[in-house]
């Protein structure tokens, strides 16, 4: 078999078992003809860079575990910005095209904007175009936007449960007025940074009445707004099958009101089903994570707050980045590891989900991998 082709098994427990790195500094020509055990290549990337939040959403970070005797990452262990520039570098040339900050809440990391100014230095250092967008809860970009933007951000998806106080608060578990989070949208859009999207997550018996006010409200205003289905991503959300509202059914129940119109993908891999109102009032989505798995369509890989690589959202374990980065080992080692990883890839959990089900499976949080 040629070098190019060659996959070194690099499981964590190996990994921990001192990996000889000098192993693996073989130059192979990965950049865009990477793809994984299951032909998908790599396109996009996550990156958690806080595993803090400033809410507590109820399937995400439920206040009973994440309270305050739960200790977060130690700046030690988080990933430097030099660290997470040097490491996407190497994705972009492995075939990323797109860069996601995520967490827990992005806006609390400190000097966040000189992340994305040194992010945004590599779209022209490469040649290559690069996205660079930022989901956030938006309680603080209302002051963030103009030096987001400014920075080199190119879009924000904002997350947003519901429109009145009362469900907003009780699905964040705070005091946050939406108000607060509406300014933060209305800044992002006079700065910019758009087409700003805007997420909520449908939670059966909790949110289901505010699918139409929502989409009532963002018709007409330039935002897409998209449904997700509640996930069992993590082990503390107490998820339950019969919580997901189906994709189908928010449809069915927008287009009772507004008629729609269904939409072509942007691109292949879009993992949102676009449909417009026929009257002209823009676009709408939902992504149908849970009831229409799309795990075939899959191009994304995430850097947990820690510099662990998942490449899926269920898993259980990473590959450890930061070890080697800090061990001073080259480019090209690096390169291979992220390569053969990828390599090695068969992930495909939501198709599995109800063959798995009722097995125990140990999967990392969100706030930790980045939603
Ligand atoms: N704090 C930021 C925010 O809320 O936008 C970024 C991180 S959050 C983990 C990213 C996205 O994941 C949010 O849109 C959130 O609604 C979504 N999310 C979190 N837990 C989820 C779950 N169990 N099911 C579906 N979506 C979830
Ligand atoms: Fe925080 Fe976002 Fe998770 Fe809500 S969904 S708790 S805002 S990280
Ligand atoms: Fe991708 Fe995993 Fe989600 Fe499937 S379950 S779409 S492989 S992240």
């Amino acid at each position: 078999m040629s070098d190019a082709l060659r996959i070194i098994p690099i499981t964590p427990a190996a990994q921990q078992a001192a990996v000889d790195y000098r192993a693996l500094d073989v130059a192979r020509d990965h950049a865009d003809t990477l793809v994984d055990g299951l032909g998908r290549p790599l396109r996009d990337l996550r990156i958690s860079v806080t595993d803090r939040c400033n809410l507590r959403c109820t399937y995400c970070m439920p206040r009973e575990i994440f309270d305050e005797s739960r200790t977060h990452l130690e700046r030690a262990e988080i990933l430097s910005f030099e660290e997470i520039e040097r490491l996407v570098l190497l994705f972009v040339r492995l075939g990323v095209r797109k860069i996601r900050l995520t967490g827990g809440e992005p806006l609390l990391r400190r000097g966040i904007e000189q992340l994305i100014e040194r992010l945004a230095r590599l779209q022209t250092m490469e040649g290559r175009p690069l996205e660079i967008a930022l989901t956030t809860n938006a309680v603080l970009l209302a002051r963030k936007a103009r030096s987001l933007k400014d920075a080199g951000l190119g879009r924000v998806t904002v997350s947003l449960d519901g429109l009145s106080d009362a469900t907003f608060q009780r699905m964040s578990d705070s005091t946050v007025a939406v108000s607060v989070v509406l300014e933060g949208i209305a800044a992002a859009q006079s700065a910019g940074l758009g087409p700003v999207k805007v997420n909520m997550v449908v939670k059966r018996g909790e949110n289901e009445h505010e699918i139409l006010p929502m989409a009532e409200y963002f018709r007409h205003s330039g935002i897409v707004l998209r449904f997700i289905e509640f996930m069992d991503v993590g082990s503390t959300n107490g998820w339950r099958m019969d919580d997901v509202v189906p994709a189908r059914e928010v449809i069915e129940r927008i287009a009772q009101r507004f008629p729609l119109v269904p939409l072509v993908p942007n691109y292949s891999g879009e993992v949102a089903e676009r449909w417009r109102y026929a009257d002209g009032g823009g676009e709408v989505g939902v992504i149908a994570s849970v009831t229409q798995a799309f795990c075939h369509e899959c191009t994304r890989a995430r850097l947990a707050t820690d510099g662990k690589l998942h490449h899926c959202l269920f898993a259980g374990d990473g590959l450890d980045l930061r070890v080697p980065l800090r061990q001073g080992v080259g480019d090209r080692v690096l390169t291979n590891l992220i390569a053969d990883s990828w390599a090695q890839r068969t992930d495909r959990y939501s198709q599995l989900r109800h063959e798995i089900a009722g097995q125990p499976v140990r999967k990392i949080e969100m706030s930790y991998i980045g939603g």
